[in-house]
């Protein structure tokens, strides 16, 4: 009895032990893979126990990326999207749970966002092309045009299948799909056991627990001016970060930057003094859409709704070297280029 005793206390101490030291298995290994998925480079990289786990789980995780590309993509040939796009004003189509559960949050956040947010944008981005080689502004008349075939209210969804009631209305993921296959990845590296680890699908991130050592990752902020190098960085475990900026997608004509998201108000890329916004969310769906639609809303409404929202953060940088931070970043933020200035709101 008593020596039982004793062997229970012998195990909570090591136990004890073990929780005090962090958890930490040593000897984990880095494995990372970069692959060309979803029209961006993307990057995972896994701490494991060994190089063959990892390379393993990163494998899956790109095998799911493209299973939902194959979804969701408006151009691969038989995807819901193309179809959906394919059969506007004729047919409906049944389309996957997965696609229907991002249309879905797609037309929640039409309605949180007023409108900023809407995947019925297509037959515009389409007419814009930016970061394709047909890219050019349009005429005004074509806008007009393109315009009139953007109204939500024409997707219409009964059970599995979906139609789009408009012959010209086009649905475009590109503003949600990538940050839902980012939290899907995570889901499979967690699966196959990592506990470590990070998912960057092209500016939406997801920090997986904390690093090897057991600090949180220290993930960078993009310097929008040069496009590469940061200007400083959050500290983050467990979190998506998602920076949308104008930046990463555009063409100059004259003096003006045309780039890649639109105003549905006005039919052309927002022209405003925003060049990113940032927003840390625990899903990376979420960060995609508002990192996108913040863009739009500009500082005062964009940072008016991130502080109305339950655990969502935001980092808006002007072209004035100023930075906003909503109030649940404002102290961990580092900033490391003292050329950008963090200003109150
Ligand atoms: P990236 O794909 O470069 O990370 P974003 O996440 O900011 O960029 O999303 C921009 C993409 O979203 C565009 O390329 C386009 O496909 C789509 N998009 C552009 N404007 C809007 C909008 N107002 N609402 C919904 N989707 C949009
Ligand atoms: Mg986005």
């Amino acid at each position: 009895m008593k020596k039982n005793k004793s062997i229970v206390i012998l195990t909570l101490m090591l136990a004890l032990l073990f929780i005090l030291s962090g958890c930490k298995p040593q000897n984990l290994r880095l494995v990372k893979e970069v692959e060309f998925v979803l029209g961006t480079l993307g990057q995972i990289h896994v701490y494991s126990e060994s190089e063959k786990q990892g390379t393993q789980a990163i494998k899956n995780a790109y095998t799911r990326i493209r299973n939902i590309e194959n979804m969701m993509s408006t151009s691969i040939e038989g995807s819901d999207i193309f179809l959906l796009n394919e059969y506007a004003g004729d047919q409906q189509v049944n389309v996957d749970q997965e696609t229907l559960y991002v249309i879905n949050r797609g037309l929640l956040y039409y309605d949180l966002t007023e409108g900023d947010f809407n995947i019925a944008l297509g037959s515009l981005i389409n007419l814009w092309s930016i970061g394709k080689d047909t890219a050019r502004v349009p005429s005004h008349e074509e806008i007009t045009e393109a315009m009139k075939h953007t109204n939500i209210s024409d997707i219409s969804i009964d059970n599995q299948t979906v139609i789009i009631k408009d012959a010209n209305m086009r649905i475009d993921l590109g503003g949600v799909a990538k940050g839902y296959a980012v939290d899907e990845a995570i889901k499979v590296l967690r699966s196959e056991g990592i506990t470590s680890g990070l998912v960057n699908l092209g500016g939406d991130v997801y920090a997986l627990g904390n690093k090897s050592d057991g600090t949180p990752w220290n993930v960078g902020i993009q310097d929008p001016e040069l496009g590469s190098g940061v200007i400083g960085s959050v500290p983050l475990v467990d979190k998506s970060i998602v920076t949308s900026g104008d930046y990463e997608r555009y063409f100059m004509e004259g003096d003006v930057r045309y780039h890649h998201i639109i105003d549905p108000k006005t039919g052309y890329p927002v022209q405003n003094n925003l060049r990113s916004v940032t927003i840390i969310s625990d899903l990376s769906i979420d960060g995609d859409v508002l990192s996108t639609a913040i863009f739009i809303m500009g500082v005062d409404k964009g940072m008016a709704l991130i502080e109305s929202l339950d655990n969502i953060e935001g980092i808006i940088i002007t072209s004035e070297k100023e930075i906003y931070a909503s109030s649940g970043i404002k102290e961990s933020i580092k900033i490391s280029d003292n050329r950008y200035k963090l200003r109150e709101f």
